[in-house]
């Protein structure tokens, strides 16, 4: 065995030793959020600090630094070469910041996530506001460490969607904006109403979630490898890539928030499921970015899950689970009240049309708190100014405004755009894949394996092995393009709105 050899299979074990260390934290976390007894939580949090420290000083340790100054561009493995790569990223970010201003970060961090919850009960923004203008000046700070010297807010960019810039963001955004505000407008004039309330039926649970089990096996999730619970707050968890877990939530008034979550987590655990076995216990086992993950999960509940084939497909199994009362509403009535377009003030319960809207509204908005070009107590207002420019709609109170999402009391800024960012790639992809594979006459089969196959040997299977731009272009031939997302967007709701 050369020397070089054996350093990678060291570098290979110390891999393993992170990736065990992130296999009992995604446990832990896991069983906390569905089934871990109240009592419980708090020993658990100090277990999970815990377990979170070593995993810390293992990513920041000179052992690993000294893998990287041997094994960075002198390994043949392209795996150990990119693993090495983000390795290094991982470490120069965490090595640059001081230790005491990390743990204060995070001390203030914590506080603050119980504060937004009192802030938004109360719709007190005051309460939040000393806090975020802290989280907002570590943010700054950090991003300095990391080198940025004029645009702060790349930096921050770069944590959620690599090689994405502000410029970019800027002009994507810009593109979709103007499109999407003008379709809104043409949509409140026009005469047709799809009416959301015509699927307002008692649904039972259990047969909501045979019916979302049926749907699941159908997308190709592997039952073997994974399992469905429920919780308030619907997830998919990778614990590896042979135990992807996903959760739901039922509503037995609207059976669209199991149905569609369902479907949306499904995606994102069809992406983990799916990962090469190569890159198994390597930083490489798990999605490319936020953005691409989302992408797989917006494919599937949207562009899939809410498009006519798919439910002209799927309307007798419907029916085999469905209440009696369900059975009625006509075809047409059924596909235009699942894409029904309302301005809303909350995100989460956004259409698919208008959500990319509230993207652009928080994006905006914390990138001129990075710049420095927006003070924090003058958050709520610019909110509404936004919401009343893009939306049309003035929120009345700040729990239905800036209070609603945790991210930025949870001291993250920079991951909303993703979300955007997810829908485009969707698109991008989509179009794609309708060049490759009929979609239509695969759905009216009801097996969804010819496309499942196609997302995982052009997205999968590469897991953190491509970067998101690399990715994209690989598989369409071009980088991020807005115009698959607006053409979509526009095609769809010109037909169920006759524009
Ligand atoms: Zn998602």
């Amino acid at each position: 065995m050369t020397t070089l050899t054996k350093i990678e299979q060291q570098f290979k074990d110390l891999l393993k030793e992170q990736a065990s260390y992130h296999e009992a934290l995604a446990l832990l976390q896991w069983d906390l959020r569905t089934k871990a007894p109240k009592k419980g939580a708090e020993q658990r949090a100090e277990v999970i600090g815990l377990l979170s420290q070593k995993l810390h000083q293992l990513t920041t340790s000179t052992e690993m630094k000294n893998y990287i100054d041997t094994l960075k561009n002198k390994t043949d493995d392209p795996i150990i070469q990119r693993a090495v790569e983000e390795c290094e990223e991982e470490y120069l970010r965490s090595s640059k910041i001081p230790d005491d201003e990390y743990k204060a970060f995070i001390t203030i961090r914590s506080k603050s996530e119980s504060v937004w919850e009192q802030a938004r009960e109360e719709d007190n923004f005051e309460l939040l506001q000393p806090y975020l203008e802290e989280l907002v000046a570590y943010n700054k700070k950090f991003a300095t460490y990391w080198g940025a010297t004029t645009n702060k807010y790349d930096a921050l960019l770069n944590l959620y969607e690599p090689g994405i810039t502000t410029k970019e963001l800027d002009q994507v955004f810009g593109q979709v904006r103007e499109h999407l505000t003008c379709l809104v407008k043409q949509i409140n004039a026009s005469t047709i109403r799809p009416d959301a309330n015509a699927l307002a039926h008692h649904f039972p649970k259990k047969d909501q979630e045979s019916f979302s089990l049926e749907i699941l096996k159908r997308m190709g999730y592997d039952f073997d490898a994974g399992r469905l619970d429920e919780t308030v707050h619907p997830f998919a968890i990778g614990i590896n890539s042979n135990d992807v877990r996903v959760t739901t939530r039922y509503d037995e008034e609207d059976f669209q928030m199991a149905v569609f979550g369902t479907i949306h987590e499904g995606g994102h655990a069809l992406y983990e499921q799916n990962i090469s076995s190569n890159l198994t216990q390597t930083p490489l086992a798990t999605g490319t970015s936020m953005g691409i993950h989302e992408s797989q999960s917006l494919f599937w509940e949207n562009f899939i899950g809410r498009s006519e084939a798919f439910w002209e497909t799927h309307v007798d199994l419907f029916k085999e689970f469905a209440p009696a009362s369900l059975h009625d509403v006509k075809f047409n009535d059924f596909y235009q009240a699942i894409n029904e377009v309302k301005p809303s003030y909350i995100r989460i319960e956004a259409d698919e049309l208008t959500y990319c809207l509230h993207i652009m509204v928080r994006y905006e908005l914390e990138k001129a708190l990075i710049d420095g070009d927006l003070q924090v107590k003058d958050l709520p207002e610019a909110w509404n100014d936004k919401m009343e420019a893009y939306l049309g709609i003035r929120p009345k109170s700040n729990k239905e405004g800036v209070l609603q999402d945790i991210h930025w009391s949870a001291g993250d800024f920079g991951y909303f755009p993703s979300y955007a960012l997810g829908y485009m790639y969707a698109a991008q992809l989509h179009d794609q894949l309708s060049k490759d594979i009929n979609i239509n006459e695969v759905i009216a089969t009801g097996d969804f394996t010819p496309i499942k196959a196609w997302l995982t040997k052009h997205i999968h299977q590469h897991g953190k092995m491509k970067k998101p731009l690399e990715l994209i272009t690989d598989v369409t031939g071009k980088s991020l393009d807005a115009s698959y997302l607006v053409n979509y967007l526009t095609d769809k709701y010109t037909h169920i709105y006759e524009l």
